[in-house]
């Protein structure tokens, strides 16, 4: 089988739909690990696809913002603008679709989460994040999203120490039996590890295969969109930059 893994769409829809052509024929299935809306022009419209594709879909932070005062006081104030603005698009529909959404979950033995598991909302940016996020699960392989930075983490089965390494265009990882796995599957809508190309990747469950992708999109129209809709500056200048 192969399953698509996607995370951090945030409202970009060309990036989604540039994604989505691209995995044609390329997976039996899609998961989406959250943040759906956030940053980008257009929350309802990504929400309409990841509803009428059935891709089963984790919740996100900035889901979470859309409905959760508390949560937002985190934010940047860029972010914040931008979450305000996605919850002025939203009606309650919406709302109840994203507040419906689980924050983690263990599907065809692997896991998934946003950010962290256990902790859906934290990071893992450094080899001493993995270090203790393996020792908090107990599949082989864990699938992440969150820092909108592809990459993976490995570790060798009763071994404290972990590699982190980049994940780029076209590579192709082979998992190995005696190791663990963190893959960050980066984000389609706003990457930030300096390829500006949407991001995603397909794991073929029996060749035990990952392969990573990165496909263009027609940033200048969303850039086009977030300024007319009056988002701030920053949030669609970064977007060619990829950062
Ligand atoms: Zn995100």
């Amino acid at each position: 089988m192969r399953i698509a893994v996607i995370s951090d769409i945030h409202g970009n829809l060309e990036a989604f739909n540039a994604v989505l052509e691209h995995l044609d024929n390329n997976a039996d299935e899609i998961i989406s690990l959250g943040d759906i809306v956030g940053y980008g022009p257009n929350p309802k419209e990504c929400c309409d696809i990841i509803r009428e594709k059935r891709i089963y879909s984790l919740c996100g932070n900035h889901d979470v913002a859309c409905f959760d005062d508390d949560l937002i006081s985190y934010f940047n104030p860029y972010a914040r603008e931008a979450i305000l603005w996605t919850r002025s698009q939203l009606t309650d529909e919406y709302i109840s679709f994203l507040k419906g959404l689980p924050f983690e979950d263990i599907l065809h033995s692997f896991r998934i989460v946003h950010g962290a598991p256990g902790s859906p909302f934290d990071y893992i940016m450094t080899s001493s994040d993995a270090i203790e996020a393996f020792a908090s699960f107990r599949e082989d392989i864990c699938f992440i999203g969150h820092s909108h930075i592809m990459e993976f983490y490995e570790q060798r089965k009763g071994h404290p120490l972990v590699r982190q390494l980049s994940l780029r265009n076209q590579q192709e990882l082979i998992l190995e039996e005696d190791k663990r796995y963190i893959i960050n599957v980066g984000s389609v809508g706003q990457p930030r590890d300096r390829d500006p190309r949407a991001g995603y990747i397909v794991y073929d469950t029996e060749a035990r295969v990952i392969r990573a992708y990165r496909v263009e999109y027609r940033i200048d129209i969303v850039q086009r969109k977030m300024q007319l809709k009056g988002l701030p500056p920053i949030l669609w200048e970064r977007l060619e930059l990829g950062r």
